[in-house]
């Protein structure tokens, strides 16, 4: 069955009152804040829909007015084939939450959707995902927004992360955020008075492509001496890989860790084997910490945050990653704008982009 169909059928829509956007009709009625538009939605849900670059991820949710996530489904790519075959994939994910019997209390107000690549929030368009075909320029929030008549938002996915951190994870109460996904690729999101600050072009926030080793290595994006080069949970592993070609120890104590799957070792991975004493893993932890540090501080300097709170997979090493990042920002910062800086694991874990994603559709309503 179809989503059109479905709700064609059975879904309360057709009874709806007349849909408006929360931006129309803030311009509509001059001096109302976009937040009435909250006051008016009492019932009924929201939808939140992951999209990442790697294909790892594809996920959506159902979600009540609260952002409690209700309904989840969740379908992995090996990689992120074309628009059509992620866009088809959805249309099954939607269809699956969206069931009639999944909403008793109404309908559904607002679509999010956080995708892990180049998002041009402004238009709702999708302007390039990483190792992924066909989506340049993709205008995926009018896609969406015809294809289910919702209303739909979209966003980066460090952007939507950062906001949900802020909403409902480690940073809550905090007005000056900076959120860094530290995933295969880097993101980071900058939040200001709970708002994702996306700057002229929507391109505020793409620390990964930060210039902190001058010919370093070569980043996705085909630079060289980019922070994501250097920092993320693929060029950890990378690295770790192809050092320990050289070392016989190193190479037996990955062997150990991954169960003789070498290929798969961790970014978490490499901060224990270097907490155990392993001199390779040792070199490479070094490094993260030293261009972190160099990337977190000029951060610091320009925006003064009260927190970084640090996402994604490389961030699942805690304290081996936190205590001596912190102390490294604290020494390259001003007293001034690192002193009450604190730099923290994020608490959303693996759900912070679904849970960002709906956290866009609630603050669009
Ligand atoms: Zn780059």
């Amino acid at each position: 069955m179809s989503i059109q169909q479905g709700r064609l059928q059975e879904s309360p829509l057709q009874e709806a009152p007349a849909r408006i956007s929360g931006k129309l009709r803030a311009a509509a009625l001059p001096g109302t804040q976009r937040t009435t538009g909250k006051l008016l939605a009492t019932q009924g849900y929201v939808v939140g829909i992951e999209i990442s670059g790697s294909g790892a991820r594809q996920s959506v949710a159902l979600a009540d007015l609260n952002g409690t996530i209700l309904q989840q489904v969740r379908r992995p790519l090996e990689y992120v084939l074309d628009t059509k075959t992620v866009l088809q994939l959805l249309d099954g994910m939607l269809a699956e939450v969206m069931a009639p019997d999944h909403l008793q209390d109404g309908r559904v107000l607002r679509v999010g959707v956080a995708v892990g690549g180049l998002v041009d929030a402004a238009h709702g368009v999708v302007r390039t995902l990483h190792h992924a075909h066909g989506w340049d320029n993709f205008p995926l929030q009018d896609y969406l927004a015809e294809r289910l008549d919702i209303p739909c938002i979209i966003d980066n996915n460090a952007n939507a992360a950062a906001l949900a951190e802020v909403q409902y994870g480690a940073g809550m109460g905090e007005r000056v955020v900076l959120y860094v996904a530290l995933g295969r690729g880097i993101g980071g999101g900058m939040i200001i008075n709970g708002r994702v600050y996306h700057g002229t072009t929507c391109t505020a926030g793409e620390i990964g492509h930060l210039l902190v080793k001058e010919n370093g290595p070569k980043c996705s994006c085909g630079g060289f001496g980019h922070l994501e080069a250097i920092a993320s949970a693929q060029a950890i592993s990378r690295t770790m890989i192809g050092l320990s070609v050289e070392y016989p120890e190193t190479e037996a104590a990955i062997h150990r860790i991954t169960g003789a799957r070498a290929e798969r070792i961790t970014a978490e991975q490499v901060f224990r084997l270097a907490a155990e004493g392993d001199r390779v893993a040792q070199r490479i932890v070094d490094d993260v910490h030293t261009y972190l540090g160099i990337a977190l501080a000029n951060i610091v300097h320009l925006i003064n945050p009260g927190m970084i709170i640090l996402g994604g997979p490389v961030a699942q090493a805690g304290d081996l990653l936190i205590v001596p990042l912190q102390a490294r920002i604290r020494d390259l910062c001003l007293p001034a704008a690192g002193e009450d800086l604190r730099v923290v694991q994020g608490r959303l874990g693996t759900e912070a982009n679904i849970v960002g994603a709906v956290t866009l559709a609630l603050q669009d309503i």
